[in-house]
């Protein structure tokens, strides 16, 4: 187990690439979301920047900023 309470194998979908990543090369892991009932969403470090919605999840997550306003504003 790390700190965000998963297994340090357990791989995290990403929702831009659609690809399997190891939970350190994910910057986003979302608590909410899995697929196929155990598989962890998130976002790796290439498609954070890539794609402008879960840009705007990722800064509305690490400042706090409710997410309307990072997107809109
Ligand atoms: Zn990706």
């Amino acid at each position: 187990m790390n700190a965000r309470g998963l297994r340090d194998d357990q791989p995290i979908f990403c929702l831009g690439c659609k690809r399997l990543f190891i939970a350190e090369d994910t910057i986003l892991q979302f608590r909410t979301g899995f697929i196929q009932g155990h598989t962890p969403v998130g976002c790796c470090h290439g498609c954070v920047s890539e794609h402008k919605s879960l840009n705007a999840l990722w800064i509305s997550l690490t400042t706090e900023q409710p997410y309307d306003c990072v997107m809109h504003g």
